[in-house]
């Protein structure tokens, strides 16, 4: 048994969703679970509905759900074939009640973390029932699953945080029997409190749904569909030209992630180690390429360094202690106002007086500072990028920081760390400075290729 899951660009119109139906076909004998995001990029149209809604604009909330009934109604009814009368119902009903929601925000003018999830799971409750009726209409019997049934989380509505025993329970019981006579297709992204309210496991995490669904039906291999040809030596976003990386190991890949590498949510490879289940990353726009395989341990490789990672937003937070020295209890002071607002820090550099840290969003930075200058003077600097390298060789090849420093003598670099994993070697600069430093970076470690691990 396989997971497939594909990602909002794999089933973004008809043409998409008909190149998923001769993917999965393909893979037909090896029983596939399919697992899928939302159309395109329409969950960020849905939060943008939800508010607008709360903000009073109740008309351009309901416009813009009426233009995603729109796009939902042309390609989904264009996929189902005989079974369109009954699909056609289904998306209706969905977004009748989306319309209900959206009157109800703008009413109350507030827009609470459970009715964001109540509203951008809908997308992938009805991506999953177009692709079902699509495989179904093309000849390939395929059952539906709501995630909700089985995917159970606490209610941190927004980022809910999955309860793995029950749900491996569960899709042991309930999903892997359908799966040996029929396609399975459920969404993913979404789940469900045990008193049945609708969460979410917070943006892009669909992946982290398809490693669950692996290690709950003990599946072979998880397969991560996307629109690039696998994990690349360097973000597509901010430089071109990087090279495909065809094996790496689940540490390096958690690491990459961690440090911006879109293409995979962070939490993804947790559940595949755990059972130790291989993660492919593949091109559902030329299936033919080989992609990227992630398994416990990665094929040995000659480069120090496999990828290059960034992550753009990133705010440096100072805090100074308002005592001369740094007083005991410092850093204890600190990371329990981190806690308490629930904020994960990405970096950290200490000095005898002061703590730089960074923050990847701000959604608690004012509260966060507040709370720190009771007892420490706090300074934020906006607009800047970590860019980290990774790689298991970087432990034992002396000279990486040499060279990588070497490469940015002109850059102006604000914190340096070097991970206690030490598979990687992070620096914040200027946001402004990201293209060149990547690229700089990239010709400095990729000029010269090891083939058997980079395409
Ligand atoms: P999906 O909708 O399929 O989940 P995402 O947009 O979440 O797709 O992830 C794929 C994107 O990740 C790519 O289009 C690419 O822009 C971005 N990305 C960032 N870093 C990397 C990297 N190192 N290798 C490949 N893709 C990356
Ligand atoms: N649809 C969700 C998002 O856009 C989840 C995902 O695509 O993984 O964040
Ligand atoms: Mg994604």
């Amino acid at each position: 048994m396989i997971i497939m899951k594909f990602g909002g660009t794999s089933v973004e119109s008809k043409q998409a969703v008909e190149s998923v139906t001769a993917i999965v076909r393909t893979y037909q004998s090896r029983r596939p679970i399919v697992v899928v995001s939302a159309m395109g990029k329409t969950t960020n149209k849905r939060l943008q509905a939800a508010q607008e809604a709360s903000a009073g604009r109740r008309e351009q909330a309901l416009a813009i759900i009426d233009e995603l009934r729109g796009q939902h109604l042309t390609h989904g009814l264009a996929l189902a074939g005989s079974f369109s009368a009954d699909l056609d119902r289904y998306i209706r009903t969905h977004f009748e009640w989306l319309d209900e929601l959206v009157k109800g925000l703008a009413v109350v003018g507030e827009l609470s973390p459970r009715s964001t999830d109540a509203i951008a799971s809908v997308g992938e409750r009805l991506s999953s029932l177009v692709v079902s009726f699509a495989f179904n209409a093309a000849g390939l019997p395929s059952k539906h699953v709501d995630s909700r049934s089985v995917m159970l989380t606490d209610d941190r509505f927004t980022h809910a945080t999955p309860l793995l025993d029950e749900t491996y329970a569960l899709l042991a019981e309930n999903v892997r029997p359908l799966a040996e006579t029929a396609v399975v297709v459920m969404g993913g992204f979404i789940g469900s409190t045990k008193d049945g309210h609708t969460t979410t496991l917070g943006r892009g995490g669909s992946d982290y749904s398809a490693s669950i669904i692996g290690a709950g039906v003990d599946a072979d291999e998880i397969q991560i569909w996307t629109d690039v040809d696998g994990m690349l030596t360097a973000d597509p976003r901010v430089v071109s030209g990087g090279h495909r990386v065809k094996s790496i190991s689940f540490a390096e890949a958690a690491e990459m992630a961690y440090f911006g590498a879109k293409v995979l949510h962070p939490a993804t490879v947790l559940p595949a180690v755990e059972k130790d289940i291989p993660v492919v990353i593949l091109n559902s726009r030329r299936p033919e390429v080989e992609g990227t395989r992630i398994t416990s341990k990665a094929v040995p490789c000659k480069n120090p360094v496999k990828s290059i990672s960034c992550k753009r937003g990133v705010t440096i937070l100072n805090v100074r202690s308002t005592r001369m020295l740094m007083a005991h209890g410092f850093l204890r002071r600190i990371f329990e106002v981190f806690d308490r607002s629930g904020t994960s820090v990405d970096m950290l550099a200490t000095s005898e007086v002061s703590v730089s840290l960074t923050l990847d969003h701000e959604e608690a930075l004012e509260a966060i500072s507040e709370e720190l200058r009771q007892f420490a003077e706090v300074t934020v600097e906006r607009d800047h990028a970590i860019v980290c390298l990774v790689g298991e060789n970087i432990r034992h090849t002396p000279g990486i920081a040499g060279r990588a420093f070497q490469v940015l003598s002109n850059i102006n670099v604000r914190m340096i760390s070097q991970g206690a994993s030490v598979l990687n070697l992070g620096f914040v600069i200027a946001d402004s400075d990201l293209e060149t430093v990547v690229s700089a970076l990239h010709t400095e470690f990729f000029s010269e290729l090891d083939p058997e691990v980079f395409a």
